[in-house]
């Protein structure tokens, strides 16, 4: 079902009609303190950090919005490592490897290399399904590193400030109606990014999308005092080693920084079965990445929610029940485990992560055919070559698709751009776009576009295409000829 606006969903209207009748208040917005920017980025994370970095260094005044106390979102708090700044090229004989990402987000990557904030590019070997490269990294640094970025750009960084509403002019939003502990404040713009991941900008200004809670939710949690060689040489003993990739580990390279079992995925059997039953029932299972000695950094908790994540108070349920859940996986790794005896939690995602929220409908939504075809457009803004469910689903001959600007164009508003993995609606086009390296591509796009459109002073749709192509590659972006 096509939704538009926040009312329906965030008050849940349609299901309650029949029985008490939802009361609504009118907020006086026209006396709020504001400030006024040419950029005004909501959500700092993947996607978001990228867009401000990009958007600030084209000399456009920038606010970047971000509800938590610091910036990085999904990638510092959910998956297992950064996929793919490369191309598939395995499953293509005669096809080589090539990196195809570039830009900032491979700045990103370089700035961490020199405080050990990352593993590199490291191959993963073993199962073809995890035929690709893995790039992991420093949770915390990552957060220091994207934060300095963003402050040597001349970006400026509104942490701990919730984004709780839009104020339109016509087609155009006027700004963004803030809550902090400063109060509720107005961010005047003139060009807008919705990178919040859940859509909230764009619902609240009033454009359509779905919610199709197709994925899971989750919590990642980060287990110290683990001995990795020795869990390694138990998963290799039985037979049960899913993938394993090999890079910087506490600055010595060579070392083991990314290590699957098969069990809580695809289920072999060649670990206990009472483990294995036991991770599959809780939703959580060993496929994991590591920068550091004693660390395995990514052990996610999956749980699927019966209704949107967007649902508060199903949320809320939720987070009992995963965090329930993540502990009684941390007994069974030291149960049966080797080299994870003594395991202890060090860190948890602060809240639900999510592999989708609303999704946006934009001018353009890309295809599973344009992303397995390798389709390539006249609007291209990067070039992307990973898909998640590789073997099953590859890029023709191993290359790229493209990323259209269209994409980020959100449909019936002239000044808001979509980056991030609320773009694409088909559930296995999705599963490449969502990924982290396509985000912050998508993030680097949408902050040049909105810079070059507030300074130029015209629309999203009236932005010559070759001066954002121009303007991205001399930002470094890799575009395919
Ligand atoms: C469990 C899990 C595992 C994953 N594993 C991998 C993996 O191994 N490799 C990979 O490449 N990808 C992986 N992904 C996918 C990838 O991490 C995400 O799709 C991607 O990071 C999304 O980026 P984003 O910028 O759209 O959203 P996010 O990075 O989530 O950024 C959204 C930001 O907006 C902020 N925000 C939200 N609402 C508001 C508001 N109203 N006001 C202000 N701020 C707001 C949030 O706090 C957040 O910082 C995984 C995802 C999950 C959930």
């Amino acid at each position: 079902m096509l939704l538009s606006g926040l009312a329906l969903p965030a008050l849940n209207l349609e299901e309650s009609s029949g029985s008490e009748k939802q009361k609504l208040f009118k907020e006086d917005t026209s006396k709020l303190p504001f400030r006024e920017f040419d950029v005004v980025v909501a959500g700092g994370g993947t996607a978001g950090v990228v867009a401000a970095i990009s958007a600030a260094r084209q000399g456009a005044k920038t606010a970047l919005l971000e509800a938590k106390g610091y910036t990085g979102g999904t990638v510092v708090e959910g998956g297992t490592a950064l996929h793919s700044f490369y191309n598939l090229w395995k499953a293509f004989p005669g096809v080589e490897k090539r990196q195809v990402v570039k830009g900032i987000a491979q700045e990103i990557i370089d700035r961490l290399l020199l405080i050990g904030g990352t593993t590199g590019h490291g191959d993963v070997t073993g199962k073809i399904d995890y035929d690709c490269v893995c790039t992991a990294i420093d949770t915390e640094l990552y957060k220091l590193v994207v934060l300095e970025m963003l402050d040597e750009a001349g970006a400026s960084v509104f942490t701990n400030t919730l984004v709780a509403g839009a104020v339109k002019k016509g087609k155009n939003i006027d700004g963004i109606i803030t809550q902090s502990r400063m109060g509720r404040e107005f961010f005047k713009g003139r060009c807008f990014i919705d990178s919040t991941a859940y859509g909230d900008l764009s619902a609240y200004a009033g454009a359509e999308y779905v919610e199709l809670n197709d994925h899971p939710v989750c919590n990642s949690m980060g287990l110290g005092n683990v001995n990795i060689e020795k869990l390694y040489t138990y998963l290799v003993k039985n037979n049960a080693l899913g993938d394993l990739a090999y890079g910087i580990r506490d600055g010595k390279d060579g070392q083991i920084i990314r290590m699957g079992s098969e069990s809580g995925y695809t289920i072999r059997g060649k670990l206990p079965q009472e483990f294995v039953d036991g991770v599959v029932k809780l939703g959580s299972g060993l496929i994991t990445t590591t920068v550091h000695d004693n660390y395995l950094m990514f052990i996610k908790v999956n749980y699927k929610l019966p209704v949107s994540p967007t649902n508060r108070d199903e949320v809320a349920k939720a987070e009992l029940i995963i965090r329930q859940n993540q502990f009684k996986t941390l007994e069974l790794f030291r149960k049966y485990l080797p080299g994870c005896e003594n395991a202890f939690i060090a860190r948890t995602s602060p809240s639900l992560n999510i592999r989708r929220g609303r999704t946006i409908t934009c001018d353009y939504d890309i295809t599973l055919d344009d992303v397995i075809g390798g389709r390539h457009f006249e609007d291209d803004i990067m070039a992307y070559g990973f898909h998640d469910s590789a073997p099953r689903y590859q890029i023709k001959n191993g290359g790229t698709y493209g990323i259209p600007f269209n994409a980020l164009l959100v449909k019936g508003i002239d000044n808001l751009l979509a980056a991030g993995m609320l773009i694409t609606s088909d559930f296995q086009a999705h599963m490449s776009t969502r990924n982290t390296v396509c985000c912050m591509g998508q993030g680097q796009a949408a902050g040049t576009a909105a810079a070059l459109c507030a300074l130029k002073k015209c629309s999203t749709r009236d932005l010559p295409y070759n001066n954002l192509r121009d303007a991205l590659l001399k930002e470094n972006v890799y575009l395919e000829s």
